[in-house]
């Protein structure tokens, strides 16, 4: 599946594979090509969260009232069928700063980042970007650009499913591979979705949005030297903090909006 560049991308769908339905467009209006069905995304991220909980302890309740609480804030804000899904949200013990959302309706974070995001507005950004990357399809998208279709495919139809073989890379390529010491990163452009879609989320849901900005440079701090591995998967901080820029007019707008609606989130930090 090499030959699925990127640039190529927008041929294909128009010549070969519009047979197959393969191709639609991303939140932020890209092309794409997905190749995977939803219901096998939605059984990999079941499987992957369940794979989290079994090596996880879960955290004390107040920490889970507490993302519950900002998670619920920006599922309100999701598109119809996102909105109406049955998410389920866990924060789980651990030091090392991580966090993902799943396709089929998974959140999870880890209480070490709880410690970097200094606010609710801060652990919004990390929800609504993790999110970001699951209403964007970057999961499949990047199984069906990459070899790793084959990988994705072979681990759904084998009995030990994400515990056999490839199941790690399965990891990777849903975007928890930081917890499995595979590191996959997304793709700058997939980073700046995610990026913009977390952002104008956030925002609707009545969190500050200039706090994202300050969330990714505690981020930039929190580790020292080397940074989280979390931090690893999400590449070239600069940039990101002048794309965030870029959108903060439109999102102090929908901000205002959402405060003026009464959509004043009051999550208690533990
Ligand atoms: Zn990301």
């Amino acid at each position: 599946m090499r030959w699925f560049r990127p640039l190529a991308v927008t041929a294909l769908c128009t010549t070969m594979l519009t047979a197959l339905a393969a191709c639609t467009t991303s939140p932020t209006g890209r092309s794409q090509l997905l190749l995977m069905s939803d219901d096998q995304l939605n059984q990999m991220g079941a499987q992957a969260f369940d794979q989290y909980q079994q090596k996880l302890p879960a955290a004390d309740a107040s920490s889970q009232r507490y993302v519950q609480c900002v998670a619920q804030a920006i599922v309100a804000e999701l598109p119809g069928e996102q909105r109406q899904q049955n998410w389920e949200v866990e924060v789980f013990k651990a030091d090392e700063p991580n966090a993902f959302a799943l396709p089929g309706g998974y959140m999870g974070v880890n209480s070490g980042m709880l410690d970097v995001a200094d606010n609710q507005a801060q652990l919004a950004t990390v929800l609504g970007h993790e999110v970001g990357h699951v209403l964007a399809n970057h999961a499949n998208e990047r199984a069906s650009t990459e070899s790793a279709t084959q990988l994705g495919l072979s681990v759904l139809s084998s009995s030990a499913g994400i515990e056999g073989a490839g199941g790690e890379q399965l990891m990777g390529l849903l975007g928890m591979g930081a917890q499995y010491g595979i590191l996959l990163p997304f793709s700058r452009r997939h980073e700046s979705e995610a990026d913009m879609i977390g952002l104008r989320l956030m925002a609707k849901a009545g969190f500050d949005p200039r706090e994202s900005v300050t969330l990714w440079q505690n981020m930039q701090r929190a580790g020292g030297g080397a940074p989280p591995a979390w931090m690893s998967t999400h590449p070239s901080q600069g940039q990101r903090i002048s794309g965030l820029e870029a959108g903060m007019q439109q999102a102090l707008n929908d901000y205002q909006s959402a405060r003026n609606a009464g959509r004043q989130p009051n999550c208690q930090r533990p």
